[in-house]
């Protein structure tokens, strides 16, 4: 049998900001394209018109963007062989299809109005049944199967509202094959004759997917677990076209469960429990309410884009062995629908912070400085790159993510204007203030101050004045950077320099009290 080239898609409706869960759809789709040579897609899925939300696509675009999940087609990133990408732009092509399926008895057009169908499910929820438009409701509804040729002809003619419903047949088994879930088989008898065309002249949801998934030679839909239930009526649809030759396979992917539960994962989860659960931060209007809702990034919060996108990797797939860090190269060589899981993933956020650390430690010094550059320059300190290259040095080690260098050194670059109450009250006394008088005169008279040579002064006039290191070791810290804890205390004298150390202490002496 010839293989075609994989081409998959991620293919999501602009209704509001990518939440994580869609940013991982996205990479598996990359990963697995990436893995077999193939091509990734992104298709703005934007058909319902009521849904839309100005700058949601935008919004897409440049998270996937920050992620490194980058399609080779698409909406925002060129033109390939199926352009547009966008449904909006393929809405004439639809038609013909919708068509098809009512011309070979597949789909029918339906006229009931919004009363009338406000009627049938009242009479049937008063009879205690679930309201449906199906194989045995249809027939006493007004479409083209109850009404006789002439009639559906004139009242389109008279230009009649209607939709083109799917035509579900009565009782059969439809099953789908699910790479994650093996076999699903659903009855028809509890499916409803979905509406694929509607009466504003754009398709729905399902026609346009399927149709676009066939022009565009789709090959495996990997989706969100929450369409698992309409993979069904789409596995019809390619058999009422004749497209069952060209199906894609499906595969439907597991929930992200929440840390604390077992419910989905939402933004409500995130704003309740201080962590993000979007790509980047924005403010969009709310699809429901329309009113601006604003939401917090990862991006923002001080994430790097590979520790984000090695951590969404792990939610719901797992390594061949037991590996937890991995490069973008290392996931496409690794990755397979195979080893995700059935089940939900739960999200965990203080993993999520450790695959920072974890990518702030494979970081230079230089990289880190260009970050903490950027954040002094926003706060209007000066500083010569060699220095802040030398405090990068001092602090990284404590630091999670990169926006937290300057509140681990801020020391490094302005004195303290308060010092460390408890460590002020045990250990500053007549003595100690002598000692740091002392000090103080005997680092003015050093012509090189490096650690070891501030070191052993330090040492020196400890000895000198009868006192021992341990009790004024950490007054010292206090009295140059305010905070009892901190970087190796030397190494900072000798990044502040002789002068600096020496004012320091001279106004700490005089602040202290
Ligand atoms: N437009 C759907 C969504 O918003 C796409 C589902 C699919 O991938 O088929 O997620």
């Amino acid at each position: 049998m010839e293989t075609r080239k994989v081409r998959v898609r991620f293919a999501p409706s602009p209704t509001g900001p990518l939440h994580m869960g869609g940013v991982r759809t996205a990479l598996y789709n990359y990963l697995f394209a990436k893995h077999h040579g193939g091509d990734f897609i992104l298709r703005i899925e934007d058909t319902d018109q009521e849904r839309f939300v100005p700058g949601a696509e935008e919004y897409i675009i440049e998270a996937l963007k920050w992620c490194g999940v980058v399609p080779n087609e698409g909406v925002g990133f060129g033109d390939g062989p199926d352009a547009p990408y966008r449904q909006s732009e393929r809405k004439p092509m639809y038609r013909q299809y919708a068509d098809q399926l009512v011309n070979s008895g597949h789909a029918y057009y339906a006229f009931d109005t919004t009363e009338e169908l406000g009627e049938m499910r009242k009479l049937i929820e008063d009879a205690g049944g679930t309201s449906s438009y199906n194989a045995i409701t249809r027939q006493n509804m007004k479409n083209s199967l109850t009404l006789s040729e002439d009639e559906v002809k004139s009242r389109i003619a008279a230009g009649e509202h209607y939709v083109i419903r799917m035509k579900i047949p009565r009782n059969e088994e439809i099953r789908v094959k699910d790479l994650i879930r093996g076999w699903v088989v659903v009855h028809s008898g509890q499916m409803d004759d979905k509406v694929l065309f509607k009466s504003d002249g754009m398709p729905t949801y399902h026609l346009a997917n399927v149709v676009d998934d066939y022009t565009m030679k789709i090959t495996h839909v990997i989706r969100g677990e929450e369409w698992l239930p309409s993979a069904p009526l789409h596995v019809l649809l390619y058999r009422s076209f004749g497209w069952e030759k060209e199906m894609p396979e499906f595969a439907h992917l597991p929930l992200l469960l929440r840390p604390d539960g077992n419910g989905k994962l939402s933004k409500r989860d995130g704003d309740r429990l201080g962590f993000p659960v979007f790509p980047i931060s924005g403010s969009l209007l709310d699809v429901k309410t329309k009113k601006p809702e604003s939401f917090t990034g990862y991006r923002e919060s001080g994430y790097f884009p590979d520790a984000f996108i090695n951590m969404l990797a792990l939610l719901g797939w797992h390594s061949s062995g037991n590996q937890e860090l991995y490069t973008m190269e290392e996931l496409i060589k690794d990755f397979s629908l195979d080893r995700v899981s059935k089940s939900g993933a739960k999200f965990d956020p203080e993993k999520t912070k450790w695959f920072n650390q974890q990518y702030l430690k494979k970081r230079s010094d230089a990289e880190l400085a260009a970050i903490w550059m950027k954040d002094l320059d926003s706060k209007g300190i000066k500083a010569s790159e060699d220095y802040v290259l030398k405090a990068v040095h001092l602090v990284r080690e404590k630091a999670v993510f990169a926006n937290e260098l300057h509140s681990l050194g801020h020391f490094l670059f302005t004195a303290p204007d308060t010092y460390d109450a408890e460590v002020i009250k045990k250990r500053w006394n007549e003595k100690s203030a002598l000692f740091m008088s002392a000090l103080k005169e005997a680092f003015r008279g050093m012509t090189t101050f490096t650690a070891a040579e501030a070191e052993a002064c330090f040492k020196q006039v400890a000895e000198s004045n009868g006192i021992k290191t341990g009790e004024v070791m950490q007054l010292f810290r206090v009295c140059l950077s305010g905070a009892a804890g901190g970087p190796a205390l030397f190494e900072m004298a000798e990044l502040l320099g002789k002068d600096e150390t020496v004012k320091r202490l001279e106004t700490a002496a005089v602040k202290i009290k």
